[in-house]
């Protein structure tokens, strides 16, 4: 079949499907693989973006595909669909979407605290535009329904998961938080702790990439600490120290100024002003950070930044020692790994897209060998904290990674409102 014809079948399906169509399903009705289906679908969206005639767009949402009228349309179609639609959305609506949309899955009971107000109504007349529906019922007395937004919304408002959101401050841990603070002591002027979520793992674990997703999704800064020994070790390599030797590191460290830059979400990590970003990925600055953070002088710089950054706002920190010893008291700690296979294959991309050449066997040497230092090394070693949920990524998509974190998350929250502020100050 040539590809043309592939493309006709794709099309055809979309078209009488009406709804999002998923990957998996396209790729085993075309007998193709998702990879392939991906690929079409990229040319089809290509076709009709180029086609100024054409009433048609495609919309790809996460893990789905569908057909939908373009935008110029919105009013030829609206008229066709008649009154449900036509009615404008209220305030209400809007603010009760976004709490769904950012919070999902959430009860009413939750919607409402957010709010402030009854939200019943609201609720309903979303679930019958299409925008909302009930995904399922949470294990705890009454059994209430747990609520998520559609597809319907996402093709609506053009995203194709809700990740896409745009990142603001946690509408629930917030307001939550907030709430049952003033509950506890109306009269404390005591601000709510930042909440911190530590994540800690071996390299290659994919600790890195969750943390990002889950700060896009939740809203909050993260923090690689792992770049800041790699900054370190870069520097002491470059300076021409041994970063093993411990006294020639403690003299570069009393002259040197390390700043973290977070502002535009992507974190900078300065070394007497100089980002060092674009040094820090090389297999000599992995092993400059390994023997770097060994020394109790170099952790107590890097530490001290840390505990200053987690007090001061939310935070997600990922590293080794984050549950364990940075912030030994933190609301939430997860503690994630993967196969050797997994982690070494996850390494060897990141470094091939950075365009260091090297080969699998390499990696996972040099891998192994910085494990069992970081692992083995007396002072905070990797190493997963009793109350840490261990997860193991070697069979999971970073997506499902994040989802089974953010799923702990609002488990959490449930049985324990307001567990956001106990969190520690982060000093021993
Ligand atoms: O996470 P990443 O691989 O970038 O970390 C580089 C090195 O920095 C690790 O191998 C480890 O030796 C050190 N590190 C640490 N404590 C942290 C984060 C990283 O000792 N919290």
């Amino acid at each position: 079949m040539t590809e043309s014809q592939d493309m006709a079948r794709l099309e055809a399906l979309l078209f009488v499907a009406g709804d999002p169509v998923k990957l998996d399903e396209l790729a085993s009705l075309l007998d193709k693989t998702e990879e392939e289906v991906e690929a079409l679908l990229e040319q089809l969206t290509r076709r009709y973006q180029r086609d100024p005639q054409s009433g048609l767009i495609l919309r790809e949402l996460e893990g789905a595909a569908a057909l939908a009228s373009a935008p110029e349309q919105a009013e030829l179609v609206e008229a066709f669909y008649g009154k449900v639609r036509e009615q404008k959305l209220t305030d209400a609506a809007y603010e009760t979407l976004a709490v769904i949309a950012y919070n999902a899955p959430a009860t009413r009971a939750e919607i409402e605290t957010v709010r402030g107000v009854d939200s019943d109504s609201v609720v309903a007349r979303l679930i019958e535009r299409g925008l909302v529906r009930e995904v399922g019922v949470l294990d705890a007395p009454g059994r209430p329904a747990l609520l998520d937004v559609t597809e319907q919304f996402l093709l609506d408002f053009g995203l194709k998961s809700t990740r896409e959101l745009p990142a603001v401050d946690l509408l629930m841990y917030d307001t939550v938080t907030r709430f049952t603070e003033g509950e506890k002591d109306m009269h404390s002027q005591a601000a709510p702790k930042p909440l911190v979520i530590a994540i800690d793992g071996p390299s290659g674990s994919g600790k890195s990439t969750v943390a990002r997703l889950l700060s896009e999704h939740l809203g909050i800064l993260t923090l690689d600490t792992g770049a800041m020994y790699r900054a370190l070790g870069y520097k002491a390599l470059r300076s021409g120290i041994q970063p093993s030797d411990g006294e020639a590191v403690r003299v570069m460290l009393a002259s040197t100024v390390m700043e973290i830059d977070l502002s535009d979400r992507v974190q900078k990590t300065l070394v007497d002003g100089e980002d060092m970003t674009p040094y820090i990925r090389t297999p000599e600055a992995s092993k400059a950070a390994s023997d770097i953070s060994v020394l109790p002088v170099c952790r107590d710089y890097c530490v001290r930044i840390q505990r200053e950054l987690g007090q001061r706002q939310a935070l997600i920190l990922e590293g080794r020692d984050i549950g364990t010893y940075v912030f030994p008291d933190a609301p939430v700690k997860f503690f994630i790994t993967a196969s050797p296979q997994a982690r070494a294959q996850r390494r060897l991309k990141d470094l091939e897209k950075a365009g260091v050449e090297t080969s699998l066997e390499e990696v996972m040497q040099e891998m192994e060998k910085r494990d069992r230092q970081d692992a083995e090394r007396e002072l905070a070693p990797t190493k997963r904290a009793p109350d840490a949920i261990h997860i193991d990524s070697s069979g999971m998509t970073a997506a499902e990674v994040v989802q089974a974190m953010i799923d702990v998350i609002r488990q959490k929250e449930r049985q324990q409102p307001g567990w956001t502020s106990q969190s520690g100050d982060g000093t021993q």
